[in-house]
C-alpha cells in the first residue's frame, strides 16, 4: 500500500505535487480518526551543533534573516553522555510546548498539524563550527572578519571535544540511526585534530563533507576513496581566477586550491558524490572569465556536479539584470561541458524556473 502512495506522490505533475506537499503539511486535520499534535518537520527532523560564546549548542533550524528566533539547547557541560541526555529532554520539551505563547517558535508558519506518533530518529545532524576554519572568507556564512586571539582559544576546545562520543550516545538513545545524515558543514574539517576519528566515523556513516580545498587531506582523500557507504564532498570555490579568489578568501591560494580538487577528484569512488559551488558575489565574481574558469576546474576535477548559490547576506534583494545574465551564462557553459548543475534554494522560485530552462541536467 506504501509503495503505491509513494508511487503516486512521485508521478504527480508538479502542481498536483505542490499541492499535495500543501494539504499534508499544513494546518489542517490529517483525518478526523487520527489524533493530531502541533509539529514542525525541522524540529523534529533537523539539528545543527554550533558552538558560541564558550558553550556547545545544538540548534532546531537554519536562521534566515526575519525568521523568529530559532530554538536551541545549550550546554553547559563538555560530556558527550549528560549532553546527549540533555538534547533529547530539551527537544522533547519544545515539541510539547509548540503552542505555548513564550515558545521560541511562536508565530512561526512551520508549525503544523501532524499525526501524534512518537519521535523518530533524527535525518539530518549539521556540525557547524566555523571558528575552525583557516579561510577568511568575506561572505562568511558567520560574518568572521579575521581571528582573533579569543577565537584561537576557543578553537583549543573544538579541537579537544569528542564529536564520535556525543553520536555514540545519540545512537544509544535512539536520537539517531544508520540513516541520519552528517553534514560536516562551515568549520574546516581538515585542521581539526579530531578528523581521524571523524572520517574512521564516516566510513560507515552518510556523511556530506564541506571544506575549502585549501589543504589536501589523506585522512579525506581515504574517506572519498571507501565504496562502503555513500556520501558527498561539496567544496565552495566561487571563482575561476586567481585574483578574484584572493578577493574573496582573504589569500593567494587559488592554485593551490585547484590542484587540491583535481587530486581529490582523482580519489572519488562512484558512491561518493563530488560538488562544486560557486556562491555568487556582486562586483567578485559575476563575470565570465571567473564562470569560464571555475567550470573548466569542474572538468578537470571530475565532480559530478556544480552549484549555483547566492551570498547569504543579498538573499532579500532581487537579482540584478547582470546578475541574471551572468547566472544564465554559468547555467549555459555547465551544460555544454556536459556538468549537472543545481540550481539552489537561495534563488527565488521565479529565478529557479527561468535559469533551470537553461540548464540541461543529464
Ligand atoms: S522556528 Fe519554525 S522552522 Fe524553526 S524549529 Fe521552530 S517551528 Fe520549526
Ligand atoms: S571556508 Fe567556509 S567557514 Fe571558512 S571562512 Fe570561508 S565561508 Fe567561512
Amino acid at each position: 500500500m506504501n509503495y503505491f502512495k509513494e508511487k503516486i506522490k512521485y508521478h504527480m505533475p508538479h502542481g498536483v505535487l505542490s499541492l499535495y506537499r500543501k494539504l499534508r503539511y499544513k494546518d489542517i486535520p490529517l483525518s478526523k480518526n487520527i489524533k493530531t499534535r502541533l509539529g514542525c518537520k525541522e524540529l523534529e527532523n533537523y539539528a545543527s551543533f554550533n558552538y558560541s560564546n564558550g558553550n556547545f549548542l545544538f540548534g532546531f533550524c537554519c536562521p534566515r534573516p526575519g525568521q523568529v528566533n530559532t530554538p536551541k539547547v545549550i550546554f553547559e557541560t563538555n560530556d558527550p553522555k549528560q549532553m546527549a541526555q540533555l538534547f533529547k529532554t530539551g527537544r522533547d520539551k519544545l515539541i510539547s510546548t509548540l503552542d505555548s505563547k513564550n515558545h521560541p517558535c511562536h508565530g512561526c508558519n512551520k508549525i503544523s498539524n501532524v499525526s501524534d506518533t512518537a519521535l523518530k530518529p533524527l535525518t539530518t545532524i549539521q556540525i557547524s563550527l566555523p571558528l575552525s576554519c583557516n579561510m577568511l572568507c568575506f561572505y562568511c556564512h558567520n560574518s568572521i572578519p579575521k581571528r582573533t586571539n579569543a577565537q584561537i582559544e576557543e578553537k583549543k576546545k573544538l579541537d579537544s571535544f569528542d564529536y564520535i562520543s556525543l553520536f555514540k550516545e545519540f545512537e544509544k538513545l535512539g536520537m539517531i540511526d544508520n540513516k541520519t545524515k552528517f553534514n560536516w558543514a562551515s568549520g574546516e574539517i581538515t585542521i581539526l585534530k579530531q578528523r581521524h576519528a571523524f572520517f574512521d566515523f564516516a566510513k560507515t556513516h552518510n556523511v556530506h563533507i564541506f571544506c575549502n580545498g585549501l589543504l589536501f587531506s589523506k585522512d579525506l582523500a581515504d574517506w572519498f576513496s571507501t565504496e562502503h557507504q555513500i556520501g558527498a564532498l561539496n567544496v565552495s570555490l566561487d571563482c575561476g581566477t586567481a585574483k578574484t579568489f584572493e578577493r574573496m578568501k582573504g589569500m593567494d591560494k587559488f592554485e593551490d586550491v585547484k590542484n587540491n580538487l583535481i587530486k581529490y577528484g582523482s580519489n572519488r569512488v562512484k558512491e561518493k558524490e563530488y560538488e562544486l559551488k560557486y556562491i555568487f558575489c556582486e562586483g567578485y565574481n559575476d563575470n565570465k572569465k571567473d564562470i569560464l574558469g571555475f567550470i573548466e576546474i569542474a572538468k578537470q576535477a571530475n565532480v559530478t556536479k556544480v552549484m549555483m548559490d547566492r551570498n547569504f547576506h543579498d538573499i532579500q534583494k532581487p537579482l540584478s539584470e547582470h546578475m541574471k545574465e551572468m547566472c544564465k551564462y554559468f547555467c549555459e557553459t555547465a551544460s555544454r561541458f556536459g556538468i549537472r548543475n543545481i540550481i539552489r534554494q537561495q534563488f527565488s522560485d521565479k529565478d529557479i524556473k527561468y535559469f533551470s530552462s537553461y540548464t540541461q541536467n543529464k
